[in-house]
């Protein structure tokens, strides 16, 4: 049965390379759990307390005692789940009071929720462009804007990483007349660089028939005058037609949503596949979400301690002689760059063991092949932490030979 080919055999090479690595005795990268988490910073993994420097809690909120509170409530007041569409029973006060709220923050006329950040690119992309049209994409966008070119059954353009002048070109070659969905990222999460937006749009709006979608997904609660986003503090707010964002990271429950100042966007709620044919967010999510993002409106200090988090945490691993994916950092996510998987699956478990969780990425996911340790900062890790996530890698980079 397990050696005859069936549907499962395109997985053996992956299932050989996973069996191998793990008879070298390391842990398993991707079955860690959490068993207590005792702070946004803070869990205890396998009985060990542990510095948590790989999650998108970018702001801390997962344990705001205002936005727990609200989520006990709408438990309390409104039960465990809506069982059913938004379009359908699906829509409960909690799901108008977040969209008003998400409406509030980003100062346009529509928001619409979504079950995840992953269905809020389905539903959009797909739902925006499809058969015949184009979606314009940076080739290390994530795997949801590939999904949802997908899914709508548009041509894919992809243009090289954040270079403006491809984007230009490919632009270029495509026929006038035809309707073109360009889709950028505020901050790409693989390396934790950010995008230069103004140049792109400006690249954007010389070609016709184009609309502006950006990603700020890693964005939100951290850049920009009121945190909407990289698009806010580059100034191009006008230009950007619809922006997607997740409640997966800064506002740090679970959820997606898009806003946008269109006047026919609230249309898609009757249209858009992976918003109608799902069950909508529970209660207690969408109570968590509102009370969240209505203190993300005001939380400079602690937008101003992630900053000062990432600038030293930057500054203290180049001093260390680390290869990092940023000359300069650029946002909450400081990516160290390592040669291949074993160093890469080796210092990783030696950062565990001395207590300190950070996130593996490797191809595909990974741009160029790149094997890497992905450091995301939260404004809620005191400078005594970043003391000790530096002397961390300081020790394990030592053990493992990354560093001299
Ligand atoms: N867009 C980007 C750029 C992301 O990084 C992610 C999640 N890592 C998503 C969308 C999807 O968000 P969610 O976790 O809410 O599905």
């Amino acid at each position: 049965m397990t050696n005859s080919r069936d549907l499962f055999s395109k997985f053996d090479a992956l299932i050989a390379e996973r069996e191998a690595l793990l008879a070298t005795g390391v842990r398993d990268p991707f079955a860690i759990v959490m068993d207590e988490v005792k702070s946004p910073t803070l869990a205890v993994i396998k009985g060990k307390d542990t510095i948590l420097l790989g999650t998108y809690n970018y702001m801390g909120m997962t344990f705001d005692p205002d936005v727990v509170a609200a989520g006990k409530k709408a438990l309390d007041d409104f039960g465990a789940g809506t069982t059913g569409s938004r379009v359908l029973n699906g829509t409960y006060q909690g799901h108008r009071e977040v969209e008003d709220a998400l409406k509030e923050f980003y100062g346009t006329s529509s928001a619409m929720v979504f079950s995840t950040g992953y269905q809020a690119n389905l539903g959009m992309i797909s739902t925006l462009a499809g058969k015949g049209d184009y979606v314009v994409l940076d080739a290390d966008s994530h795997a949801s804007i590939y999904d949802g070119c997908f899914l709508g059954d548009a041509e894919i353009v992809r243009f090289r990483h954040n270079s403006v002048e491809d984007l230009n070109k490919r632009l270029g070659r495509l026929p006038a007349d035809a309707l073109k969905l360009v889709v950028l990222e505020g901050v790409y999460s693989m390396l934790g660089d950010v995008a230069p937006l103004p140049q792109m749009v400006a690249a954007v709006r010389s070609h016709e028939n184009c609309m502006i979608l950006v990603d700020e997904a890693h964005g939100m609660g951290f850049f920009g005058a009121h945190g909407r986003g990289v698009y806010e503090e580059q100034g191009v707010e006008k230009d950007v037609d619809f922006v997607v964002g997740t409640f997966s990271k800064s506002v740090g429950t679970v959820g997606g949503f898009c806003v946008s100042n269109h006047p026919k966007f609230e249309i898609l709620r009757l249209v858009c596949r992976p918003y109608v044919f799902t069950a909508s967010l529970p209660p207690s999510v969408v109570a968590t979400a509102a009370t969240s993002i209505r203190k993300l409106m005001h939380a400079g200090e602690k937008r101003a301690h992630l900053w000062k988090n990432s600038q030293r945490l930057h500054k203290g691993l180049t001093d260390l002689g680390f290869t990092l994916g940023t000359k300069e950092p650029q946002s909450a996510i400081i990516a160290v760059i390592l040669t291949d998987q074993a160093q890469a699956v080796a210092m990783w478990q030696t950062l565990l063991e001395l207590g300190l969780y950070v996130n593996m990425a490797r191809p595909p996911a990974t741009p160029a092949g790149t094997f890497l340790l992905r450091c995301s900062l939260c404004a809620e890790h005191s400078d005594e932490q970043v003391g000790q996530i530096i002397g961390i890698f300081e020790a394990a980079g030592r053990a493992v030979g990354v560093i001299a």
